[in-house]
């Protein structure tokens, strides 16, 4: 049975790359990147002003924010999340990896408001641009307007004469319908069949019209994608394949420079930065290690971390093939428990650039996702989704990926990022915490 994959048989890529016999078999493996550029990257697709252009828009919409979320007000509307220092977390899990000179941070976007997931980031940046081109090309905004007008009863009627259309396995649905629906559009979001229960309620009480699907994350998209566009006045927010998602993500790296500024934290070649992000098609990792490549250039380190029955971003950079590849085509099954990184294939925009701004790849048994997650709640009090906690194993994977960068950096900062769990209600918070007990004894 050899079957072709991009005009090559199975037996070739094997041989071509040997790391995918362990993939298949579904082992923990990780991937060193031979191709990642210390200094800032040149790239075709997006440069250093649309970061710059994404973070001016956010001020811009700041005042309407606060208008449409009142608990936005205290952070003068601005989506922002702490910067944590996990001391308790770093003296029970990790003083065998990590010196008493370095630091472990959590970048908790699990806390990010109104959406309570990495994707209020890219999600909302991106139906927040698009109201406002449909305003400006319909005269109900002018430049240097407050944007709170977009918030009255007559931008609402305009927005309801538009839809939106997304496809996701949870989060992506959340922070699309909760922002679409707050500023008067039609969302209709198709949801694939990891989608959790709750998320799918939230988005009906919100008002969005949920579509669900019998298959994975590849379904739900390419179905979403051909219903919405059918709608001539309809807007695809398309995970696979979209710059604005990617520059929603990438505001993160300044936000996160000064954070580490007002905690005296230096970034330089005697104190590298080694960040660790959970990821799904890669968007909103590729989008935040882009940001931080362009302020930290070859001082940070930035690693992606996938399920073992997921590797879609893993599997499209090792061979080359991106978006062109499926993890189902080399034989996995795409079946996790954390559902935010549920993904077959990898984004084509963001593989594009990730491709020379990631460190390496690691994979993880969903086991140890829970694991992790128990082991964050017993020692510093904070409960995150199974997917968020997948960066805290970061330092003990690099101790076997990466050994001479842990001994180079003796006073290194590294940082798990985590990326959703806030809105998690508590009886499934529970049989996540138990199921991480039960995994740890
Ligand atoms: C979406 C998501 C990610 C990864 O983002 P991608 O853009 O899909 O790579 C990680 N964690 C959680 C909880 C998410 O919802």
């Amino acid at each position: 049975m050899d079957m072709m994959i991009a005009g090559k048989s199975m037996r070739e890529w094997l041989d071509s790359f040997p790391l995918l016999e362990q993939i298949r078999r579904y082992e923990p493996v990780h991937w060193l990147n031979p191709e990642v550029q210390g200094e800032q990257l040149n790239s075709k697709t997006v440069n250093k002003k649309d970061i710059a252009e994404a973070a001016e828009r956010w001020q811009r919409f700041a005042p309407l924010l606060i208008k449409l979320f009142p608990e936005l007000s205290e952070n003068n509307g601005i989506i922002e999340s702490p910067l944590r220092k996990l001391d308790n977390y770093k003296n029970a899990y990790l003083t065998d990896v990590l010196g008493e000179e370095s630091n472990f941070y959590l970048k908790c976007d699990h806390l990010l408001p109104v959406a309570g997931s990495i994707k209020a980031r890219g999600g909302m940046y991106e139906v927040l641009k698009h109201a406002e081109t449909l305003a400006l090309q319909a005269g109900l905004l002018t430049e240097g307007d407050n944007y709170q007008v977009l918030a009255s009863k007559k931008s609402r009627q305009f927005f309801n004469n538009h839809s939106i259309g997304v496809g996701s396995t949870g989060n992506l649905a959340l922070s699309i319908g909760i922002i679409g629906t707050a500023l008067g559009f039609h969302v209709d979001v198709h949801m694939s069949s990891d989608a959790k229960q709750w998320k799918k309620d939230l988005l009906r009480q919100h008002g969005a019209n949920v579509h669900e699907y019998r298959g994975d994350f590849s379904e739900a998209i390419t179905a979403g994608r051909e219903k919405t566009l059918q709608n001539p006045s309809a807007y695809f927010i398309d995970d696979e394949d979209s710059k604005d998602l990617f520059l929603g993500y990438s505001v993160a790296a300044a936000e996160l420079q000064k954070q580490l500024e007002a905690e005296g934290i230096a970034v330089n070649e005697q104190h590298p930065l080694v960040v660790y992000l959970p990821c799904g098609v890669g968007g909103a990792p590729g989008g935040i290690a882009y940001g931080l490549k362009q302020l930290f250039g070859e001082h940070v380190h930035c690693f992606f971390v996938e399920p073992t029955h997921s590797p879609s971003v893993l599997i499209g950079l090792l061979t080359g093939l991106d978006e062109q590849v499926s993890v189902q085509d080399f034989g996995l099954d795409n079946r996790t428990a954390a559902d935010g990184l549920a993904v077959g294939r990898p984004s084509s925009f963001a593989s594009a650039i990730s491709r020379y701004t990631v460190s390496g790849i690691y994979t993880e048994n969903d086991q140890v996702f829970y694991q992790l997650g128990y082991q964050l709640v017993q020692s510093e009090e904070l409960f995150v989704e199974p997917s968020a906690a997948a960066g805290l194993s970061g330092p003990k994977r690099l101790q076997k990926m990466k050994q001479s960068l842990l001994k180079k950096a003796k006073s290194a900062t590294h940082i798990a990022w985590s990326t959703g769990g806030s809105l998690v209600p508590e009886a499934e918070r529970e049989k996540i915490y138990q199921k991480g007990k039960r995994f740890s004894e």
